[in-house]
């Protein structure tokens, strides 16, 4: 691949003793252009703005998606593994396909995320919980104002070390569950990583904000009653003996963190299922004294307890510090194995050479 070094690295600007979620980023990028029905070959060049025609199709009709996955930092031998590049790569298929983009070969985009990974392989932080997140991004570059499939694109890949998302909440978070606005419909792009599925969360995530709540908890589009997911995680409920998490209907993100965790529980011997729920069995849980425990689950935010959720003027709450929680067990599942402190039983983690 070829590569154009920086000149000097931006490396010594990073305070990495308070590093937030997509402050920094790393030296290099990947670029890569599609035009003429072929994909051309990936380069890595300095991080810098893009040249882009006030046209480019992207811009106006949100044709693009993005991936989002870590590199991490062995805690014994210091070597820098990804965590599951494949699912990612294998999912911006998905969103591309649904997107009407053109998608680059799979291997193509691993190898360009080893290549930008290992060249700015000292990005990456060392403290337990911190990672250096990847983040490719796919734009229909083409100049043009019909509506349709672009012919030009471009894919960048580009790292920012990170902290998790939510590090600075100390508590477990307080979620609204949203009746008014809709996420994802039901035969729209809820599954796609892609632009407008999070311009359409600002508004109600700023009014949420506003009234104190952490993240919004989206509802189904058609009634407002089934749970789907919470900001850029998929959402987990204990319930008697068993985990409960939405199925992929479409409408929600099939979260590679999901993927992991439901593995995890099948390890740890515990019934976890795939299916429909409603806020009305959540209540009807915690009247019966059987809701026990909330986590929600993605890259950025790992795994984090949710405290309370508050629906039709009432909070569904969550015991704290409850006997046998599984949040923090699985946190310290997924860490230990993504910083090579525990076994790899899965091979999820991949070495850059
Ligand atoms: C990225 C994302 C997730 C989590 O997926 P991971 O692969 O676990 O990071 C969940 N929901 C939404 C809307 C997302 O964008």
């Amino acid at each position: 691949m070829k590569i154009e070094s920086v000149k000097k690295s931006r490396l010594a600007e990073v305070d990495y003793t308070n590093l937030g979620f997509g402050d920094y980023f790393s030296d290099h990028m990947v670029t890569c252009e599609f035009s003429d029905g072929v994909w051309g070959e990936p380069s890595i060049v300095p991080f810098a703005p893009i040249e882009m025609s006030p046209a480019a199709l992207a811009l106006h009709y949100g044709q693009t998606v993005f991936e989002g996955l870590k590199a991490f930092r062995g805690t014994g031998d210091h070597k820098i593994r990804l965590f599951r590049v494949d699912r990612n790569a294998a999912r911006l298929t998905d969103s591309c396909t649904r997107l009407c983009i053109p998608a680059p070969d799979e291997s193509l985009v691993i190898e360009s995320i080893k290549q930008l990974v290992m060249l700015d392989q000292d990005w990456a932080p060392s403290r337990r919980g911190e990672a250096l997140y990847v983040r490719p991004v796919l734009v229909a570059t083409e100049p043009h104002l019909a509506v349709r499939p672009a012919s030009q694109y471009r894919l960048l890949i580009f790292s920012s070390p990170v902290c998790e998302y939510f590090a600075r909440v100390k508590s477990p978070l307080y979620l609204k569950a949203e009746e008014r606005y809709t996420r994802a419909p039901h035969g729209g792009t809820g599954y796609a990583k892609t632009a407008s599925n999070y311009s359409v969360t600002l508004r109600p995530m700023n009014d949420s904000v506003e009234d104190g709540f952490d993240q919004i908890l989206w509802l189904d589009g058609q009634e407002h009653r089934y749970v789907e997911e919470a900001g850029q995680m998929n959402m987990f409920f204990r319930l008697g003996d068993t985990v409960v998490t939405p199925d992929l209907s479409g409408t929600i993100l099939p979260g590679v963190t999901r993927e992991s965790v439901l593995t995890l529980l099948n390890d740890m011997d515990v019934t976890a299922t795939e299916r429909r729920l409603s806020m009305d069995e959540l209540f009807q849980a915690q009247a019966d004294g059987e809701l026990y425990e909330a986590f929600g689950a993605g890259t950025a935010s790992v795994v984090v307890p949710i405290g309370r959720i508050r629906y039709h003027d009432d909070d569904l709450c969550f015991p704290d510090k409850h006997h046998g929680n599984l949040c923090p067990e699985l946190y310290d599942k997924i860490l230990g194995i993504q910083h090579g402190e525990l076994e790899d039983r899965h091979s999820w983690m991949i070495p850059l050479e």
